[in-house]
């Protein structure tokens, strides 16, 4: 029996049922944004709607307590963010529990986030006590170089609803360990689970308005005052490219830093050459990771003319053999997609795609009944000009492609303004290798369907970014270099 409302939730600890604004280390009680299950249609909470008032006394809050945290050794700040990784740790079920009902994914895939998200904490408290300064001899041999870096100052962080708790560790991990003080905006499809990690937070010892959450109906408004204040120095956006190019436009205008990691069209290469069972695993896992809602989903299927037949049976027949259902039954393999009108996008393209020629071989149309549900599904023949060969479908669709040469497939796989990730199967590693260095991505995956690490740079190229989250640099996008020339 799935569980389908919060009051099922046995928490371990019921205080992580929060539903106000977190400001300055209070809990302001508020309603106004429903909290919808996607697997049922119903609602499973109402949380607080944050007006511009509210966003301006986070940023009063976040300036509070921003000398006291800069002054903090780091190692009390890696301190605190590992202590928090542990109370994630503890709380893994809760928090699983907590993504799956307000985001519908399987509980398999709601693990799987918890953990990920943990390990940001980890990772930056590691790297907290290692951010590294530069003291060397000037060329001219006139005086000596020393870069020094300071936290940037104020951060808004905002996030996706497709994972409520990795998307927001991302940005807070680097940022606490950097020294600055923050305000998340959550996605309002997903805000409990941010709402639970900030209680994680307190009880890890995170001081009162380092971390501000708060929830709105009204993002564009309540965000534009933030950026506007002088205070703020830094934005940090995932969500889609065109919200991030709106809010590029905004930040400019007090010129706050930005980091913007965007939407996705990922290519998925397949050579003749490939171990076809190998591909099929990882393209498995690149398609249907979170149902497909991925920014790194794999988007296009290109597969070489020799193997593209064996492909097409071999994903037909383990997509059509996935389990839908409800996210927070245990049997469950494709939970819903997010909301009724992402199973509409999804709908339009396929039926797109079928107009201009292509097969459906499995799935191809929404699943009747309450929920979000849309099927496993796999469409060959697509044409290159199809709309689903340039939107990010955001769902278990795989349209396949036949590509006869190398240069083509390369050609193919640029053909999109996005730049985010990509996946190449091959058994010649030299090939690979040459054939992601063609493909205009910031991440490339090789015989594998799936990249996303802590510990390395995530982010895209082209319209898909700017900056990079996670691995030893993500750091640097909330630290100033400040240099001095110095005599001695
Ligand atoms: P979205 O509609 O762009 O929303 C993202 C966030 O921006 C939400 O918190 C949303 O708040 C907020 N927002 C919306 N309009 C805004 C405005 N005018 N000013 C300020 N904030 C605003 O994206 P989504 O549908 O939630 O997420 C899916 C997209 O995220 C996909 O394109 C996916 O590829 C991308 N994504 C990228 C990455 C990456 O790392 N590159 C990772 C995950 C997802 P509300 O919820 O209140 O509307």
């Amino acid at each position: 029996m799935p569980l389908e409302s919060l009051t099922q939730i046995a928490f371990s600890d019921p205080a992580l049922h929060a539903k106000g604004l977190f400001i300055g280390g209070e809990w302001l009680p508020g309603r106004g944004i429903p909290v919808i299950n996607p697997s049922t249609a119903e609602q499973l909470a109402e949380v607080a709607d944050a007006s511009v008032a509210d966003a301006m006394n986070a940023v009063a809050s976040a300036q509070t307590a921003a000398a006291g945290w800069r002054a903090t050794p780091p190692r009390q700040r890696a301190e605190v963010l590992r202590r928090w990784f542990g109370l994630m740790t503890d709380h893994a079920e809760d928090l699983a529990m907590l993504i799956s009902l307000e985001n519908g994914k399987s509980l398999t895939d709601a693990r799987g986030e918890v953990a990920y998200a943990a390990e940001f904490f980890r990772w930056y408290a590691e790297e907290a006590v290692r951010i590294a300064g530069e003291f060397r001899q000037a060329p001219s041999g006139a005086n000596h170089i020393l870069v020094d870096h300071d936290p940037i100052g104020i951060a808004v962080l905002i996030t996706p609803w497709n994972f409520p708790a990795a998307m927001a560790t991302r940005k807070i991990g680097p940022a606490l360990a950097a020294g600055c003080t923050v305000i998340l905006k959550p996605a309002s499809e997903t805000p409990l689970t941010a709402y639970a990690m900030a209680r994680l937070g307190a009880m890890a010892g995170v001081p009162a308005g380092v971390v501000n959450v708060i929830t709105t109906s009204q993002p564009g408004p309540v965000v534009n005052a933030m950026l506007a204040d002088p205070r703020v120095r830094k934005l940090s956006f995932t969500g889609s490219t065109g919200v991030g190019r709106v809010l590029i436009a905004e930040a400019a205008r007090t010129v706050v830093s930005c980091s913007m990691e965007l939407g996705g069209n990922a290519p998925f290469l397949v050579f003749d050459d490939a171990d076809l069972d190998a591909a099929l695993d990882g393209a498995m896992i690149a398609k249907m990771r979170n149902a497909g809602e991925a920014c790194t989903a794999a988007n296009r299927f290109y597969v070489q003319a020799g193997i593209h037949d064996a492909f097409v049976a071999g994903l037909t027949k383990r997509m059509a053999a996935l389990k839908v259902g409800p996210g927070t039954d245990p049997a469950t393999q494709v939970g819903p997609m997010i909301t009724t009108k992402a199973v509409a996008k999804i709908d339009r393209l396929v039926r797109d795609a079928v107009a201009g020629g292509a097969n459906v071989t499995t799935g191809g149309m929404p699943l009747p009944g309450s929920g979000y549900y849309y099927p496993p599904t796999v469409i060959e023949n697509v044409s290159a000009n199809a709309e689903i060969a340039r939107e990010e479908i955001f769902g278990p669709v795989a349209p396949v492609y036949r590509f006869d040469s190398e240069a083509q497939a390369i050609t193919l796989a640029n053909a999109t303004e996005y730049g985010l990730a990509a996946y190449v199967y091959s058994r010649d590693l030299s090939r690979a290798l040459r054939v992601g260095k063609g493909i205009e991505t910031g991440m490339v995956a090789i015989n594998r369907g799936l990249m996303s690490d802590p510990a390395a740079p995530f982010g895209g190229a082209k319209q898909s970014g700017l900056g990079r989250e996670g691995g030893v640099t993500g750091i640097m996008e909330y630290l100033e270099p400040k240099y001095f020339a110095v005599n001695f």
